[in-house]
């Protein structure tokens, strides 16, 4: 439902709680994020309210400077803390967080569940964890790449943030769920909505339908899914949230 990501110099934790907090009004049921710190990524997720989750947070901050966190809205599987997202693969080393619904996500599951891969929760969004971690291995590495032979098999609606702990960047997608873009200086901002980034950044870049973005500190580099670079304008945003 909601989703924010950061790269730069800030503390993630505080940059994802507040971008969420201002996505609040699409109403949601579970809320989680997923912090860099250095090569390990740590997954916080709770049920319920936003608050739920800040409260344990505050109480026991995660440190990085690299984030993803997500407002769930429960399509697939009961909203529980092990159906929110992020989702991770076994090894903790690659996350994803998802908006949307995967449609051939059972097709999907029995292959990967076939290939050995254990999961974990009830969602549709799971598979895209256990698939991109296979065309990692496939692609030697190239987590861009691996996204983009993961989405190639995928139908269905997705704005997706993946990230990995021996990448510092984030990968993203959308095809039919919104995903803007906060462009900052030495950072960079990821949200399904306008307001998240708002205390942030002005300068925007709304991705279109089937584009694939790759952020990392000093600027961010889109294409379309077949892996074509395509430009797209920085704009100013003007008005208030
Ligand atoms: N279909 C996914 C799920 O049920 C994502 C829901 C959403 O867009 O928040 O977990």
């Amino acid at each position: 439902c909601g989703i924010v990501g950061y790269i730069g110099s800030r503390n993630a934790q505080q940059v994802l709680l507040s971008g969420l907090a201002r996505l609040e009004y699409r109403g949601y049921d579970s809320a989680g994020v997923a912090i860099m710190d250095g090569e390990q990524i740590q997954v916080r997720k709770k049920a319920g309210k936003l608050a739920n989750l800040s409260g344990e947070l505050l109480a026991l901050p995660l440190s990085g400077t690299l984030g993803i966190g997500h407002t769930r809205w429960a399509t697939h599987g009961l909203p529980n803390d092990t159906n929110a997202h992020p989702h991770a693969t076994e090894d903790g080393r690659l996350v994803i967080i998802h908006n949307g619904i995967i449609e051939n996500y059972l097709t999907l599951k029995e292959g990967l569940m076939a290939r050995g891969h254990v999961f974990l929760s009830q969602t549709d969004s799971e598979v895209l964890a256990h698939l991109i971690e296979e065309k990692y291995d496939l692609v030697n590495g190239n987590l861009y790449e691996a996204v983009r032979q993961a989405l190639s098999e995928v139908r269905g609606a997705y704005g997706i943030v993946v990230t990995h702990a021996l990448h510092r960047e984030i990968v993203a997608a959308r095809t039919v769920s919104p995903l803007v873009m906060g462009v900052g200086e030495g950072e960079m901002f990821l949200a399904s909505d306008v307001p998240a980034l708002l205390p942030y950044t002005r300068r925007m870049v709304f991705l279109h339908d089937g584009d694939m973005v790759v952020l990392s500190d000093d600027g961010f580099r889109v294409t379309d899914l077949a892996g074509n670079a395509v430009a797209r304008t920085v704009e100013q945003i003007d008005w208030d949230a």
